[in-house]
């Protein structure tokens, strides 16, 4: 990895990433598919980068959400089951069927146009049907299942190969009753779908917040997003799980991702000088600002103007002023030394000190999701070692 040409790179830490999978491969039952979600990009991490770590260690199958990323992952050599969870626009079901994927379906009129051209084109496909459970986002209602049943029937060449559904309120709470109420509709559901007589279909439900507490919801497989990174789902998922069954330290998860730029300018900026846009930010003493070639463009959120940090010479260099489309500002007055291609740390850690995504996200008010699935896919990613 040569970063020296570089203004701004993401690492990913294959060792994190192996221990991630490790961690969650023995929680699960060695039947149950271990399939890593790496939709927008690996959360921002990357997803061929990603795509490959899973590969090497233990992942049997992906999650994407477009049929896009389900290209992009067969034209990188990826020969994995890919689970396509988001909608294909009806001109393009073709190519999930030449492509064989697997397609999530909860609607009649996508799952017939499936139905007639994989007959036309002579080839199976594989469909996942996603039962509405209490989230009402997307899912066949309890009262349309029926119907749905007959459409699949109908069409000999899909092959119900698992069903599924999708929690709402499992993340956000510590109170785990909404969740265990889709559960019990879930297995509703699949006790019609048994009767209609499709015996065979493989059932999944879980996401990182259920894989990590509920082992009653692993099933044939789980669909594992975020806490692959080595991020928790929310401090709610974090407390119930450290109450529930950590019993050390080794037994977390490390987050695998660090983003680093490189000073682009130092500066002696005197007292009572404005910084940035708006002027937001005033200097009380002379100071010393870095001018850091990162903004709200790369996905350094502008709502850390004057409340973010960075990381330079193992010490907390504060964001002055507003995020810029293409810059931060962060004053290194106290941090002696600063200079022109100096590495700077803004998610990650130097020495003892850390910038985390959940840091991050707390300044912003959101969730460590967004903080990393919106960092620009324009910065390049590498594995480390
Ligand atoms: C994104 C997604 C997941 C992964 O959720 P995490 O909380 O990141 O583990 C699982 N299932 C579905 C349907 C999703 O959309």
């Amino acid at each position: 990895m040569n970063t020296e040409a570089l203004n701004s790179w993401v690492e990913l830490s294959e060792k994190a990433y192996a221990h991630n999978l490790v961690f969650f491969k023995r929680k699960l039952k060695p039947q149950t598919e271990l399939s890593v979600v790496i939709k927008a990009n690996a959360y921002g991490h990357g997803m061929v980068e990603i795509a490959r770590l899973a590969a090497a260690h233990g992942a049997d199958s992906f999650c994407v959400h477009s049929l896009e990323e389900a290209q992009t992952l067969r034209a990188e050599g990826f020969l994995q089951d890919v689970l396509i969870m988001g909608p294909v626009a009806r001109p393009l079901l073709r190519e999930v069927v030449a492509g064989d994927f697997r397609l999530v379906v909860y609607d009649r009129e996508t799952t017939a146009d499936l139905g007639r051209l994989a007959e036309e084109l002579k080839k199976p496909v594989r469909v996942h049907l996603k039962l509405e459970t209490g989230t009402h986002r997307q899912g066949v209602d309890a009262r349309d299942l029926q119907g749905m049943l007959g459409q699949l029937k109908a069409a000999p060449d899909l092959l119900l190969e698992a069903v599924y559904t999708h929690f709402a309120n499992i993340e956000d709470t510590t109170d785990h009753g909404y969740a265990f109420a889709q559960l019990k509709r879930f297995g509703e559901g699949l006790d019609q779908i048994k009767k209609a007589g499709f015996p065979l279909a493989k059932k999944h439900a879980a996401c990182s917040a259920a894989a990590l507490l509920f082992p009653e919801t692993h099933f044939d497989m789980v669909r594992l997003g975020i806490s692959q990174y080595g991020l928790w789902p929310s401090r709610e998922t974090f407390v119930s799980y450290k109450i529930k069954q950590a019993q050390n330290d080794e037994d977390m998860l490390r987050p695998v991702l660090s983003w680093k730029v490189r000073v682009a300018q130092v500066k002696a900026v005197p007292a009572n000088s404005f910084v940035g846009y708006g002027c937001t930010y005033q200097t009380t003493r002379d100071s010393r600002i870095a001018v850091l070639p990162v903004g709200y463009s790369d996905g350094y959120d502008r709502r850390l103007s004057n409340q973010g940090f960075v990381l330079l010479k193992n010490r907390r260099a504060p964001v002055r002023g507003r995020i810029c489309m293409n810059f931060i500002m962060a004053d290194v007055t106290d941090i002696p030394g600063v200079s022109v291609g100096d590495e700077a740390v803004l998610i990650g850690s130097q020495a003892k000190e850390r910038v985390t995504a959940d840091g991050l996200a707390q300044l912003m008010g959101t969730i460590n999701y967004e903080v990393v699935t919106r960092i620009s896919p324009h910065i390049p990613r590498f594995i480390t070692k």
